[in-house]
């Protein structure tokens, strides 16, 4: 059920302890978000903890409260307990299965995907916002807690990631409002894009061979990296790759679909002026209208051939 940014922070407010969890695969603006969340809340005298299904990359470890973090798989088991689960930056479908095991607990969902299957008891949703951790911002306003440093390199982090460091068309003049804020309170910019950029040798070697399968289609307006499980298994990260496709004279939609497992394939779409969101829900994912991914179970060649035809019916 959709409520308000204040009626969220009503419910929130009366309450005292919390889990909060994020998408499977775990990006800047879920990472950012939830931790940026925890320490608003413990600023509030109230007990949180970051539950994930998965776990993260390493450039991550700039968090403020990332070890903090507990990845579920280490301990598939184990039950949680407390007055809500607050779901972010994804639909219940993708925490894997940290709701399973916070049995009885009424879900709070805050998210800016069109793509939201509002599920969940209560929902914020508001596709317009560039990240999870610029509601979280705004939210943090509703309930006016000060801003500290760990809240800052959090939040900031997380409008930073997903919006291309203010790059891409979602970031608004208060997005940028809202990140000097962070900056004021102490989140250091340069060090957070280092940290989250900096990759290891074999990464890079990697990204070189990633590059030697790239395909364009489509008359130039599709480009892609489809990478083998072969080539798939040696990488330690694939974050950025996509960067580089999408930055080619003419493209509209960049792809990058890796084969995680024999016949199992996750794809990365960006575009420019296709709605990728909807490709990618036909596909049985979701995401932005300008950034999108979806997981097809078939091997690389049918998973390509599909996710062909599909982006072909779809540009504009
Ligand atoms: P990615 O390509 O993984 O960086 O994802 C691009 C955007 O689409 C992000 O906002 C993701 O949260 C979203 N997204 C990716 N995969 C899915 C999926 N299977 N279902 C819903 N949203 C997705
Ligand atoms: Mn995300
Ligand atoms: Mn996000």
């Amino acid at each position: 059920m959709k409520i308000s940014l204040e009626e969220m922070a009503q419910k929130i407010s009366v309450a005292n302890s919390f889990i909060i969890t994020v998408h499977v695969n775990p990006d800047g603006d879920a990472l950012g978000s939830a931790l940026g969340l925890k320490f608003i809340l413990e600023g509030m005298g109230k007990e949180a903890k970051v539950v994930i299904d998965d776990k993260w990359d390493k450039n991550f470890s700039i968090l403020s409260g990332i070890e903090s973090v507990i990845n579920l798989q280490e301990n598939p088991e184990e039950k949680f307990k407390a007055d809500y689960v607050i779901l972010l930056d994804a639909s219940i479908d993708r925490c894997g299965k940290v709701i399973e095991n916070c049995p009885d607990m009424k879900v709070l969902n805050i998210d800016h995907h069109v793509s939201n299957d509002d599920k969940a008891d209560f929902l914020y949703l508001d596709a317009d916002a560039p990240a999870t951790a610029e509601i979280i911002y705004r939210l943090a306003k509703v309930l006016k807690v000060e801003f500290n440093t760990e809240i800052a390199v959090n939040l900031y982090t997380g409008m930073a990631t997903d919006t291309g460091f203010f790059r891409y068309s979602n970031t608004k003049p208060y997005t940028m409002i809202a990140a000097a804020e962070m900056m004021e309170a102490g989140a250091k910019p340069n060090k957070i894009s280092e940290a989250l950029e900096v990759k290891s040798y074999e990464t890079i070697k990697g990204l070189a061979a990633a590059m030697q399968t790239i395909e364009i289609s489509e008359n130039g307006k599709v480009a892609g990296v489809y990478l083998p499980y072969e080539i798939v298994k040696d990488l330690d990260t694939t974050e950025g790759f996509i960067d580089q496709v999408r930055i080619i004279e003419g493209v509209d939609v960049a792809v990058l679909m890796k084969e995680k497992e024999p016949n199992l394939c996750r794809v990365s779409m960006r575009s420019k002026e296709t709605n990728v969101s909807a490709i990618a829900q036909s596909l049985g994912g979701g995401g932005h209208i300008r950034a999108a991914g979806a997981t097809i179970e078939l091997p690389l060649d049918e998973a390509k051939k599909k996710l062909l035809e599909v982006i072909n019916e779809a540009l504009v």
